[in-house]
């Protein structure tokens, strides 16, 4: 299949093929090579619905080190639904991979039970700013070993009024890793936190 051509391996081909995806979408024909292919960062300019999730999902699914528990991946998203949305995919894209843990932080529930799962090991949380922000100061997550970082829906996490939080966040993670920003628009303040944060990214629009 196409998917194949992009670099994927089989444990995430066999995935999408359960999944039924046939034809890989713009997004990821145009993220998934380059992001498996080298430690860049990326900003791409693409809506919701166009398939973006698995667009960094694969390639972090990928490269990530399954066999330790370390968190390797952080995701921020702006709400709660998004945060269990994309949860939900990664747990599905990478269904062949043993001892995975995706877990998602977000706000309005149980930090108690929360923290229970990051403890048990996971190597990609996938968060809202403020919740994770709150877990970090209390010592619940330590995200200062991550190699790769998405910021989704960037716009809107700004719109939401993330953009300290975001600095803060950042601000804990290793300067070495790669950060990959998705965004349906690219207004003054996302462009910023690129600048700031972010070295020489490949730039994709679809
Ligand atoms: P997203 O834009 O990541 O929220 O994805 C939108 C929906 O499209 C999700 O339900 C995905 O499971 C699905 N999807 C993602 N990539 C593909 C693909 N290449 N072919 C078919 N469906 C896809």
């Amino acid at each position: 299949t196409k998917f194949e051509a992009l670099g994927l391996n089989k444990a995430l081909l066999d995935a999408v093929s359960d999944l039924g995806f046939e034809t890989p979408s713009e997004v990821q024909e145009k993220s998934i090579p380059v992001l498996l292919e080298a430690e860049t960062d990326l900003v791409a300019l693409a809506q919701t619905g166009t398939g973006k999730t698995a667009a960094f999902g694969f390639p972090l699914i990928q490269k990530l080190n399954s066999e330790s528990r370390t968190t390797q991946g952080l995701i921020l998203s702006p709400t709660r639904e998004l945060c269990l949305q994309i949860t939900n995919e990664l747990q599905l894209y990478s269904k062949y991979v043993k001892g995975l843990n995706v877990v998602a932080v977000y706000g309005g529930a149980s930090i108690t039970e929360q923290a229970k799962q990051i403890k048990r090991g996971a190597q990609i949380i996938v968060a809202t700013p403020g919740r994770i922000k709150d877990m970090i100061g209390r010592g619940l997550v330590n995200i200062s070993k991550i190699e790769y970082c998405v910021l989704d829906e960037a716009d809107e996490m700004l719109n939401m009024g993330f953009y300290e939080d975001i600095k803060d966040i950042l601000s804990n993670t290793p300067e070495d890793k790669s950060t990959w920003l998705f965004s349906a628009t690219m207004p003054r303040e996302v462009a910023s936190i690129a600048k700031k944060f972010m070295y020489k990214p490949v730039e994709i629009t679809v």
